[in-house]
């Protein structure tokens, strides 16, 4: 895999949530009550043993409690710091029935894990080789914990990934201010330290190698390709150049360099997630006005209340029940002309402009499904992969898991459907029957 340029426009954002220090950690984790069937460990999809590993933290070994996280979740490391823990573990922990503040989950998994990756600590072997073979198609979270738990059964695994580097979102898609791209492939030289992981980067399957080579070489075949390309806008002036897709964008100053200089005024058009996070991440690369146009209202957004309140803090200007009808300008855009919605989102009339030198378009990605459809067998449901609760497709030996089978989903899902997948093709090829 090639090497990430040192100069990239990432690394003006630092840590949103900073590591615990040793004292901190300690008393943090001397908070927790480590309740008896917790509830956090229950609102994980990993299910990550967090009462168990906490006590660990709180007695003072770290490893131990490094052991249990990475034992449930092998990318524990980066859901530590990507999670949306609010909605997640510790949305669930009992002290905010009490008005107390939840106990800090993921910084104390981050505490754990950064000192296991930092320590090269590892905690699992490959298995006795058992002569088969599985191909992964995609090297993003839902395949790097696949092919590890894979690994562990004893199975040789080889990695399909289109682009130069392994790690999909985590890599190229989520904040910097949450993980940065050299953090995420610290974190997959780690996943890969098991050994026998076999890594084709730069390899478009589908296009470079067939999906028969495959079926030919391997026992089975588990697909991890996440989504696709940002969702466009067929408006007048959609060609102009400053219009990009949210993602392609993100990906572009997170392994590389992006000159912010001359932009003045920039427009996010979304309301989700990516949308959130596109206007924070300008504000940290310094443009001085971000405005996001939403054709509903802040209560309908589905992005996180937690995140969205973050970036109204630092300086994001909304611009609520709005839509897109044009971009203005001559090569260059330089302004969003807007039509005002209704409280049914149909259009009142009125339009206004916003200026903008730089337009981020954050209303979805594609699916893949394409991709996999023309195999027999093969249900797609809205561009999504179907797959069974083992992650299993309808065609023999075809599994799939992560944004590509769930419609898109968080980091810590990719990984449970990963993971699962990987029993399940455990249990396939080594001809176990469920009982
Ligand atoms: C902007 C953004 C921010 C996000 N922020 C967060 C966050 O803060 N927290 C969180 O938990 N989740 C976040 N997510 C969601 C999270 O990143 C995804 O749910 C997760 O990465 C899905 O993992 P995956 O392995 O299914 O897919 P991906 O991470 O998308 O990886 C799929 C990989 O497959 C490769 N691929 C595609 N087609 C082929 C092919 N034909 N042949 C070979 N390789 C192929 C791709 O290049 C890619 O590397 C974010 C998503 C986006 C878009």
């Amino acid at each position: 895999m090639p090497h990430l340029p040192e100069q990239r426009s990432e690394t003006v954002f630092e840590d949103f949530k900073p590591p615990f220090d040793d004292q901190q950690a300690a008393i943090e984790a001397n908070r927790c009550l480590y309740c008896h069937d917790a509830p956090c460990q229950h609102a994980c999809p990993t299910h990550i043993d967090i009462a168990g590993f906490i006590r660990k933290i709180a007695t003072g070994n770290v490893r131990g409690a490094a052991r249990t996280i990475l034992d449930s979740n092998i990318l524990g490391m980066s859901c530590a710091r990507v999670c949306p823990v609010e909605v997640l573990c510790a949305g669930e922990c009992v002290h905010n029935v009490q008005d107390v503040p939840p106990i800090a989950i993921g910084k104390l998994q981050r505490y754990a894990t950064d000192q296991a990756l930092a320590g090269g600590w590892q905690f699992h072997e490959a298995g006795a080789p058992s002569g088969k073979k599985v191909a992964l198609v995609g090297g993003g979270p839902a395949s790097l914990a696949c092919a590890h738990r894979l690994r562990r059964y004893g199975h040789a695994v080889t990695i399909f990934e289109s682009r130069e580097r392994l790690g999909g979102l985590n890599t190229n898609g989520v904040a910097p201010y949450k993980l940065r791209a050299d953090a995420a492939l610290a974190e997959v030289d780690y996943v890969l330290a098991i050994g026998g992981i076999e890594v084709r980067t730069g390899v478009s399957v589908g296009k470079d190698v067939s999906w028969a080579e495959l079926e030919r070489d391997y026992a089975a075949i588990f697909i991890g390709v996440g989504l696709g390309a940002d969702s466009v806008m067929k408006i007048p002036g959609a060609q102009h150049a400053g219009i990009h897709g949210a993602v392609a964008f993100i990906e572009s100053f997170k392994t590389g360099s992006v000159d912010l200089s001359r932009v003045q005024h920039a427009v996010v058009v979304g309301g989700g997630n990516t949308a959130v996070d596109c206007v924070r991440e300008l504000i940290g690369l310094g443009v001085p006005s971000v405005q996001m146009v939403y054709r509903g209202e802040e209560a309908g957004m589905s992005g996180y209340a937690h995140e969205w309140d973050e970036a109204k803090i630092e300086g994001a200007q909304p611009v609520w029940r709005a839509v897109p009808v044009a971009f203005e300008g001559t090569n260059q855009v330089t302004a969003v002309r807007c039509a005002a919605l209704d409280a049914n989102k149909k259009p009142t009339g009125t339009e206004f402009t916003l200026p903008a030198e730089l337009v981020l378009l954050a209303i979805g990605q594609a699916r893949l499904g394409d991709l996999v459809g023309a195999l027999p067998g093969i249900q797609l449901d809205n561009g999504r992969v179907v797959v069974d609760e083992h992650g299993a497709t309808g065609r023999p030996g075809y599994f799939a898991g992560g944004d590509c089978a769930n419609g898109g989903k968080e980091v810590v899902n990719a990984v449970a459907e990963g993971t699962a997948a990987a029993h399940a093709i455990h249990q396939k090829i080594e001809g176990v029957t469920h009982g």
